[in-house]
């Protein structure tokens, strides 16, 4: 019987090479219901957006690898139920049976839902359809409104800007990136994206009104975690799929990783849900481990990384918004390293235009201890 990965995204995609390159022999089933084979999103907001990096680099594998390596890629098919007792997947491509099965299906935005029902076409950014579109719609005094000043909505109107758009930004909070950063990291993106042009309205809910004269809406107000085939199939649900150390749901032949997966994470102590790109590789390659018979742990501190103008940042490990932050460096300058404090110990870190440090911060993080100044 095989083992069958369910979304053909990033996670899923990993999962399968994964099990190919441990030297797993038996049948392997990958099904999406998009119509690519499975693709990396970052570049959707950054350089495929920004029309600097052609599509090609963002695919896991070019579509032969998985036919070349004995991988059952089905695209253009969605699975729409679960029987875990029969280990029956039901797919609009009919019913599958397997051994071992790998949930792997990510997230999708949440809708801007009053702008809708007002009759306002609204654009979101998940797939390189979505891309496409917005870059089409960009453009030399084009008037572009963003909803939401996270990691979408700043790096879309970072885009928007290089195409030589007129971009305002809305955000219901103080400042961008608030709930993540806190206020003394988030004020360096305000500035950023102020110095170059943004019109960014902090603080107050965005209205119709507001809306009203854009050539394009985009919102990034977050995702929602796609959890109905493991909630209907019985799956324990919170908000995300539950997952143990080893990855494995409530029904131990059942695993889940990446966006969907909500983990009683080993290091941190405490269950977590991460949306970023390198959890959703390296929980791949536990899973797949596991889903071969291993068992492993997954205890790798949650990772990400963001590219805006000429600001690069990576941030290491889990803060609030209220821990105390630490600075070295010049938030001015936005060249710095910051390091977030919760009993003592840093829990989390991260630089701005500092590409050596990725090191010393993972090991600050790991060790808990602040390094002296530099
Ligand atoms: P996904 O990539 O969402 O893949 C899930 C797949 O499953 C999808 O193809 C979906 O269609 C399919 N699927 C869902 N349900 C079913 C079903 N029932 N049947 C069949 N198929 C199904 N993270 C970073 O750390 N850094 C970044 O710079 C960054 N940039 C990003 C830029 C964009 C535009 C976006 C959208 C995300 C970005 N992320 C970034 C987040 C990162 O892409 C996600 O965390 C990652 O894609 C999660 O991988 P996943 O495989 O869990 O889910
Ligand atoms: P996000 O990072 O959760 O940010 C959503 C932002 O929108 C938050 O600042 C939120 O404020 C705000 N918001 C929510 N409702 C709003 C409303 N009605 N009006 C105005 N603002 C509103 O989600 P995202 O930016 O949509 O990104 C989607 C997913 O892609 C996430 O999983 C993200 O991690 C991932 N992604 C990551 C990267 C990266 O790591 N570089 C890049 C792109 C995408 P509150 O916080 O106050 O709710």
């Amino acid at each position: 019987m095989a083992i069958v990965i369910v979304g053909a995204g990033l996670a899923g995609g990993t999962a399968a090479t994964e099990l190919r390159e441990r030297g797993y022999e038996g049948e392997v089933v990958l099904l999406g219901e998009e119509e690519h084979p499975p693709y990396e999103r970052p570049p959707l907001s950054k350089g495929y957006l920004l029309g600097n990096d052609e599509l090609d680099g963002a695919f896991v594998h070019a579509r032969d690898w998985y036919a070349e390596h004995d991988v059952d890629l089905r695209t253009g098919v969605q699975a729409t139920a679960l029987d875990t007792d029969a280990h029956v997947l039901s797919t609009t491509d009919g019913d599958l049976t397997y051994e071992r099965l790998l949930l792997a299906t990510g997230a999708e935005p949440r809708r801007l839902a009053f702008a809708e029902d007002a009759g306002i076409e609204v654009a979101y950014l998940r797939t390189i359809e979505d891309s496409d579109r917005l870059k089409a719609a960009f453009g030399e005094g084009k008037r572009i409104a963003v909803v939401g000043a996270g990691w979408i909505g700043l790096e879309v109107a970072a885009a928007a800007r290089a195409a030589g758009s007129d971009v305002t930004v809305f955000e219901t909070a103080e400042l961008p990136l608030l709930r993540v950063l806190g206020p003394t990291v988030a004020r360096v993106f305000a500035d950023l994206h102020r110095e170059h042009g943004v019109d960014l309205r902090l603080g107050a809910a965005v209205s119709l009104d507001d809306l009203a004269g854009a050539d394009l809406v985009v919102a990034g107000i977050g995702v929602s975690p796609r959890v109905d085939l493991a909630r209907n199939g019985g799956l324990a649900v919170d908000d995300g799929v539950l997952v143990d150390a080893g990855l494995r749901t409530s029904v131990p032949s059942v695993l889940a990783v990446g966006d969907i997966a909500s983990q009683a994470h080993p290091v941190l102590g405490r269950r977590i849900r991460v949306e970023h790109w390198d959890t959703a590789i390296n929980q791949a390659k536990t899973a797949a481990h596991n889903l071969a018979g291993g068992d492993e742990v997954y205890d790798t501190l949650p990772y990400f990384f963001t590219d805006q103008y000429d600001l690069g940042m990576e941030y290491v490990g889990h803060a609030g918004a209220d821990d105390e932050v630490v600075v070295h460096g010049d938030l001015d300058a936005k060249t710095f390293r910051a390091f977030w404090i919760r009993d003592d110990r840093v829990v989390a870190a991260m630089h701005a235009n500092d590409w050596d440090a990725t090191d010393a911060l993972r090991e600050a993080v790991a060790t808990g201890e602040l390094p002296e100044a530099p």
